[in-house]
């Protein structure tokens, strides 16, 4: 039986899929593993280590009563993810967990693997020469650092032994630093971009080849700025893949693209050489006080004229909108709930979601703002019609969920520069 075990869910597969590739890239049997996504299948196993991951709004759902089962069996449990770097302790304490993984993990998981089955699967001093953990020794927290991976195109996506398939990473880091996201200040404000080659490489392996980056028409960038021959080569490079029959889709899910990036080149570049005629964009807000606010550094004309230029080459715009941001006003959502008509109007699609302050980030600690009677009515109207998606009434209970959580328990985040930048 392997001793030790991976729980992949929905949420953690194409995380998982790429450390498991890292993992097996530097030498690490693959046949160790128990990789699923049936926790019975992990109890019967009763392995010596478990790895987690997870977001924090999964804490609320089945992963407590998980460490418990597996913690009365003496399983060593091991956490990676937003949650674990955002808050390590809370982790270790609250949560159960043996061992935090804080940084990008495709090093550190093989250090930690290779430590730990030479020290008897025990936290020892040994672990603290590994960077990128926090851990309790003799009642002492220990944290080693934060651990970085600057070229993670070292590592290839995807194992060869086990049959795993996700979206390919291309590209980590960003440059915006919007307050309410934890992307910039757990994989750093600089974009890495994974080589040509290797996107092809492994595209091969998808049937409809899609792609995990903060910004899809960045690529090749330093984030910023649009580098349209570097886009344009990536795109060109992947057309033999099409012609063998496989779908590209690029700018839509998992992935966006930020509103400013959208213009008649690259719309044309889509044109020629992908698949999806829909595309999704981050507006957020349609008052831009409140874009300056949230450091979005865009304006509402930028969304306006993505979304016109989207029509006229054909495209279907999803617009993603956040509603009862901190210190939004009626008159903002106002502004917003005119930019939603509008998109609407033109046959554009509106996604809306509720302002969530995820720990880690610059709006940790701020309030969502409650919404207005009128976004209220609209927003259940549109919602009936069929018109606007989006989960912003689940979403409501979980913020607070997150606030009180903060509240409580909230610790300084591990992050990728040093400090975050605390702006309520
Ligand atoms: S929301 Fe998008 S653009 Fe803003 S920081 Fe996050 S990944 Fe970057």
């Amino acid at each position: 039986m392997p001793e030790i075990a991976v729980r992949m869910t929905k949420r953690n597969h194409n995380a998982f899929v790429h450390l498991l590739g890292a993992l097996e890239s530097q030498g690490f049997d693959m046949g160790e593993l128990l990789i699923t996504k049936d926790f019975n299948e992990i109890l019967k196993a009763n392995p010596k280590i478990v790895l987690y991951s997870f977001f924090t709004e999964e804490i609320w759902g089945s992963l407590r009563d998980e460490v418990r089962l597996l913690k009365e069996r003496g399983a060593l449990l091991v956490a990676g993810g937003y949650h674990a770097i955002a808050m390590p302790k809370h982790t270790l304490n609250v949560l159960g967990f043996d061992i935090a993984v804080i940084g990008e993990g495709e090093e550190v998981l093989y250090q930690l693997l290779t430590t730990l089955k030479k020290t008897g699967y025990r936290i020892t001093k040994e672990l603290a020469n590994i960077r990128g953990l926090a851990f309790y020794l003799n009642g002492k927290f220990v944290f080693t650092g934060f651990a970085k991976v600057e070229d993670f195109w070292r590592f290839p996506p995807y194992p060869e032994s086990v049959r795993l398939i996700s979206p390919i990473e291309i590209t980590r880091g960003c440059p915006f630093g919007c307050y309410y996201c934890q992307t910039p200040y757990i994989k750093g404000f600089r974009m890495r971009h994974r080589p040509i080659d290797q996107i092809v490489k492994y595209s091969r392996k998808m049937k409809d080849m899609r792609y995990i980056t903060p910004n899809a028409f960045a690529y090749g960038s330093p984030g910023a700025i649009l580098k349209l021959d570097k886009l344009e080569a990536l795109l060109k490079a992947l057309q033999p893949l099409r012609k063998e029959g496989r779908r590209l889709f690029y700018g839509t899910f998992p992935s966006e693209v930020r509103p400013e990036f959208v213009l008649p080149e690259t719309l044309e570049l889509l044109i020629d050489y992908a698949d999806n005629r829909r595309l999704a964009i981050g507006a957020q807000s349609g008052d831009d006080a409140m874009l300056k606010a949230m450091h979005r550094l865009h304006r509402v004309e930028h969304v306006q004229r993505a979304v016109e230029y989207m029509l006229e080459y054909g495209f279907e715009p999803v617009v993603d909108f956040i509603v009862g941001l901190p210190n939004e006003t009626e008159e903002s959502q106002r502004k917003s709930i005119e930019l939603m008509k509008w998109i609407m109007a033109k046959g554009g699609k509106v996604r809306a979601h509720y302002f969530m302050p995820l720990p880690g980030t610059p709006w940790a600690r701020c309030r969502p703002s409650p919404l207005s009677d009128e976004m209220k009515k609209f927003l259940g109207r549109m919602a009936a019609k069929g018109k606007i998606e989006g989960s912003w009434g689940k979403q409501i209970e979980l913020s607070k969920r997150l606030q009180k959580l903060i509240e409580e328990f909230y610790e300084e985040p591990m992050a990728y520069h040093g400090r975050v930048r605390e702006v309520c």
